[in-house]
């Protein structure tokens, strides 16, 4: 049933510009690439923006260490990431900057129409301040000895240790990070958004029953809901000279923070594309438009995305997004991505070793339209891929087209034969076109196997080999082949928005213009082919070590490259070993194995998990600074390394009683230990 003609503006999240892109990134891009070309088959209007993330301070920082411009940074990072996304065959309508004169326009005019109507107040806040550097300090840029707990080497946010969050200004013995003086407190005036003044806008605009919220997805729903019961706070929109941004109209050496500029940088992208396209900016942006909006993003920036942006937008006069889609991290193996054991890979190391499609066709498999963290498993990835795309799919049409070219001349029969899988095969487009439409991959990618099954049984059942050595088959040799490559061609339409390169491949060995989902309606019968070049290889197993080793090495060159810089911030620069000690200090320190029972987030508490576990027998709590780092129920039921015999710390939440070893700097890179396997709670470690 053709659909209206639908308008469709999409982006994804914008890649900050200091570093190369990662195979985590890519699950957005993939994500995203899809469900554009899916939307373009179906015969829709639908634009793709995107562009790089260019200001703040890290930026500012890193072109200071490589002795460059930002602006001769932010060139080359665009470059790379520009090349990488190309290679990974996603199909931006336009790739931007956010340093470019449409955002700064934009980003200007909705801060004024945002002033103008009272949205924006001025206080003047206390601030950390390097007097070396001569800069104000972001939060994680000092560090010092938590006020609460005692523990040093903390950032200036948040202890790792207790949990603890406070200001900068209260750590004790504070250094920043970038010349290692005390930083002093300075007074600073500061713009702020108020947010506030937008709640009960933003209420309605989700759904009075915020248990019902249009524009995102269920379980974000609940997030937001703690989030307004938590009061909507002030939003600290200014930063200080030298800053890498765009300076805000009459506040001399005030700048705009990256993160109030990143998404208009959107808008800025698809005003740049509306000049080359011949498109109308209003009827995309403005306050009465009917096209659809959509942001694919992170599940760690719905802050920015569902309360800052639309409440910016709707404040300045713009159309609000129709739907805000988030989805989960990548994990590999099992666990965080991890520079130590060399599964931190980047774009560019992946594309050194494997074939993108797979990459694509694997994410694929496995996303769906919930904020689920996805899982690449190295052992079920070659086996998807060898087994399920290549074995399934690809088999059919090299297990017809030989006969084709070699027996009929390239011609189709005039008839193909098993009306019933045909059709079959046939009405499952709307279906699966469903599936694609709710960002249910997975789904699509099943019911597409399931009918390469049926495929394939099909010509086993026929045997074409058989057929082939008996004359008085030979019509009937055609119609099995051209049975079997019609249904390769429906289910290549199927599989297009996900192997626009097989895909592509297959047009012209089918000889036809590009597929759209529309061409599921029809079949190709009497028609001239061309002779079947190999679409795709199955994965060579010893690519994966291969990777992984060059991933392990890529770590080693960052590794090194960070430690010339002006701040030595390797591990063992940030704590150095400490004095010696005799083994009767050592053997003082009960270490034990223990399992995690319970696992659960802590009311109120930021950066605190609540820890059951199992010492062999008995059981203790134990607070552990790790939420940002680890689901409660990645937890539950692992084994690790506790501190059996630290006198109980009583804390905000409760008694701690024990601590769990991790090591990592903090935040989200956390890693708890793990024994091998063998160890049973209660052990002692020694
Ligand atoms: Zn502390």
């Amino acid at each position: 049933m053709p659909e209206k003609k639908r308008k469709i503006l999409v982006t994804s999240a914008l890649p900050y510009a200091n570093g190369p892109l990662h195979i985590g990134h890519l699950v957005e891009y993939i994500q995203t690439d899809i469900w554009v070309r899916f939307q373009k088959m179906r015969g829709h209007e639908c634009w793709y923006v995107c562009a790089d993330d260019t200001h703040g301070t890290p930026v500012m920082l890193r072109a200071q260490q490589e002795g460059i411009a930002p602006e001769a940074l932010i060139t080359r990072m665009s470059e790379e990431h520009q090349r990488d996304f190309a290679d990974f065959g996603i199909g931006f309508d336009n790739y931007y900057s956010t340093h470019s004169d449409e955002n700064r326009e934009i980003v200007t005019e909705i801060y004024r129409r945002l002033s103008k109507a009272g949205h924006i107040s001025r206080r003047t806040i206390k601030q950390a301040f390097d007097p070396v550097k001569n800069m104000f300090l972001p939060d994680r840029f000092i560090k010092g000895t938590c006020p609460r707990c005692g523990a040093p080497d903390q950032y200036g946010d948040s202890c790792e240790n207790c949990g603890a969050t406070y200001a900068p200004t209260e750590l004790k013995d504070a250094v920043s990070v970038l010349s290692g003086v005390p930083p002093v407190e300075k007074d600073s005036e500061h713009y702020f958004f108020k947010l506030g003044d937008f709640e009960s806008w933003l209420r309605e605009w989700l759904h009075p029953d915020i248990t019902k919220a249009r524009h995102v997805q269920p379980e974000v729903a609940n997030k937001l809901s703690e989030w307004f019961d938590a009061g909507l706070k002030d939003w600290d929109i200014s930063r200080d000279a030298p800053y890498f941004g765009f300076e805000i109209p009459d506040a001399p050496g005030k700048y705009f923070y990256v993160w109030l500029d990143a998404p208009v940088g959107y808008m800025a992208s698809f005003k740049h594309l509306c000049a080359r396209k011949k498109l109308k900016f209003e009827d995309f942006w403005g306050q009465n438009s009917t096209a659809e909006l959509y942001h694919f993003i992170g599940k760690d920036i719905l802050y920015f995305h569902t309360l800052f942006w639309p409440a910016m937008l709707h404040g300045a006069n713009y159309r609000t997004p129709t739907a805000v889609f988030a989805h989960g991290f990548l994990t590999i193996n099992g666990t965080k991505m991890s520079k130590s054991r060399g599964t931190f890979i980047t774009a560019r190391s992946y594309l050194n070793h494997l074939h993108p499609r797979y990459l694509r066709y694997y994410f694929a498999a496995k996303l769906n339209g919930r904020v689920e963290d996805i899982d690449l498993n190295f052992d079920d990835f070659v086996a998807r891929i060898n087994s399920n795309l290549i074995g399934k799919y690809v088999n059919i049409a090299s297990r017809a087209a030989g006969f084709i070219t070699e027996r009929f001349g390239g011609k189709l029969g005039r008839e193909a034969i098993n009306k019933e899988l045909l059709q079959e095969t046939q009405k499952a487009a709307e279906l699966i076109a469903q599936c694609y439409e709710n960002r249910d991959y997975a789904e699509a990618v099943r019911l597409i196997m399931a009918l390469a099954d049926k495929a394939n049984a099909f010509v086993d059942d026929r045997k074409p080999w058989l057929l082939a050595k008996d004359p008085a088959q030979k019509e009937h040799l055609q119609q099995v082949c051209t049975t079997s490559l019609n249904l390769f061609r429906l289910l290549t339409i199927y599989l297009k928005p996900i192997l626009p390169n097989i895909a592509e491949d297959v047009e012209s060995f089918l000889n036809i213009p590009p597929l759209t989902w529309r061409d599921a309606d029809s079949l190709l019968t009497g028609h001239s082919i061309n002779p079947y070049q190999h679409l795709a290889t199955r994965i060579d197993p010893k690519s994966i070590p291969a990777l992984l080793d060059e991933a392990q090495k890529d770590m080693k060159t960052m590794a090194e490259k960070t430690s010339e810089t002006v701040t030595d911030t390797s591990d063992l620069a940030r704590h150095p070993i400490l004095p010696e000690i005799g083994y009767d200090d050592f053997a003082k320190v009960d270490l034990r194995i223990a399992r995690i029972v319970k696992a659960s987030y802590v009311e109120g508490a930021d950066k605190l998990l609540e820890l059951t576990v199992d010492l062999g027998g008995i059981t203790r709590t134990v607070f552990a600074g790790i939420k940002e780092a680890y689901q409660p129920e990645d937890l539950e039921g692992r084994l690790t390394v506790v501190v059996a015999n630290l006198a109980p710390r009583k804390m905000k939440f409760g008694n701690s009683e024990g601590m769990v070893l991790a090591a990592g700097p903090g935040k989200k890179d956390l890693w708890i230990l793990s024994p091998d396997d063998g160890a049973q709670p209660g052990m002692r470690v020694k």
